[in-house]
């Protein structure tokens, strides 16, 4: 399960502070109102208009029902790789008139971003990032 935390929009940002997580980690499960502790940390690829990083996300374990909890920083979603900076920034140029997404990520690529994202993919995230 996930817990949604506050968190930097800049990848690098988090990346940076990741060490004081556990001091603004919540402390009840809300599960079952018990005592959450840190348990470790996961890694996952996180796609950024600052690049591709290998991010550190936090988990936490309940001392008394002992479920485990993932904390999602806020710029994350829980299920795409796209930050939602990088998921409005394809939204607004697709709508915005850039047409097909090749352009858009044409665009994005010009602007500095190494996006090597397939098409496929970047529409998904246009379509389906809230
Ligand atoms: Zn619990």
């Amino acid at each position: 399960m996930q817990i949604p935390v506050e968190s930097p929009s800049s990848v690098v940002a988090y990346i940076t502070g990741f060490r004081h997580m556990l001091d603004i980690a919540p402390r009840i499960c809300p599960i079952c109102g018990g005592i959450l502790k840190g348990h470790g940390h996961r890694c996952r690829w996180v796609v950024s208009l600052e690049g591709v990083f290998w991010v550190p996300i936090q988990r936490m374990i309940c001392k008394a029902c002992r479920k485990t909890f993932s904390l999602l920083p806020r710029m994350l979603f829980a299920f795409y790789s796209c930050t939602r900076k990088l998921a409005g920034k394809i939204k607004s140029l697709w709508a915005g008139g850039a047409g097909k997404m090749a352009a858009v990520r044409h665009t994005l690529a010009a602007a500095g971003s190494s996006l090597l994202t397939p098409l496929s993919t970047l529409y998904r995230w246009a379509k389906h990032t809230d």
